[in-house]
């Protein structure tokens, strides 16, 4: 841990605690965890509506957001999703709901296999947009994406969302077969997550000097 990091506070924009988990591990090596914290462990502020049509447009609304309402806090926000080229890029920002209303990972992939039924290509990529903001300004943004096929039937009970039919060909394993730590390494949102680090490590030394 470098100490010059050390009073410069990190906002996760989620209160979803096991993305803190997974951000805290990745930047442990630097930042300590008590500097890095999520929604749940602040003051209750609004929700911003994510109506973005992508997924770098709905990170941005929540940085944006986040930063005004903890202006002295480094905020960074993140979106994600799967794209399928041969679905027009759906389910895209729409990930989360694909099947509907209440959100569930069974019906998604119900409804993601029986559409893409008649479809030969089955290539498709996960995406993470993740955005750095302070006081009401976009400092930073990074892109993570990591490319597969989907699978005729789930394999695994790893993983959450569509890990199960996400096959992952350098590993031959779909993403629900893969240890936490082998998801991260390769994973949309752990290659979005280390160029946040990066940008973190270089503006805080750099505020230090
Ligand atoms: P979020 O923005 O990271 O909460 O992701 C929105 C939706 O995209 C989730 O509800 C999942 O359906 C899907 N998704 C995002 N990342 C992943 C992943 O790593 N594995 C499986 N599904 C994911």
């Amino acid at each position: 841990m470098n100490p010059a990091y050390r009073d410069i506070p990190i906002l996760l924009a989620t209160t979803n605690p096991g993305k803190l988990a997974e951000f805290r591990e990745l930047l442990q090596s630097e930042f300590p965890a008590g500097l890095v914290c999520c929604l749940a462990d602040l003051p209750a502020v609004t929700v911003p509506q994510e109506n973005g049509g992508s997924f770098l447009a709905n990170a941005r609304i929540k940085a944006l957001h986040y930063s005004r309402a903890f202006p002295v806090m480094l905020v960074v926000a993140e979106d994600s999703g799967l794209e399928v080229p041969s679905l027009c890029n759906a389910p895209g920002v729409h990930s989360a709901r694909y099947a509907g209303n209440p959100p569930s990972d069974e019906r998604n992939i119900r409804f993601l296999l029986e559409q893409l039924s008649h479809h030969k290509d089955r290539d498709a990529r996960f995406v993470t947009e993740a955005v750095v903001a302070r006081d009401g300004r976009i400092l930073f943004h990074g892109r993570g994406e990591v490319k597969g096929k989907i699978l005729e039937s789930p394999r695994g009970d790893g993983g959450f969302g569509y890990d199960p039919v996400f096959f992952y060909p350098p590993l031959g394993k779909s993403f629900a077969q893969l240890h936490q730590f082998e998801k991260n390494a390769v994973s949309h949102r752990g290659l979005a997550v280390k160029k946040v680090k990066q940008f973190l490590m270089k503006t805080l030394a750099e505020k230090r000097d």
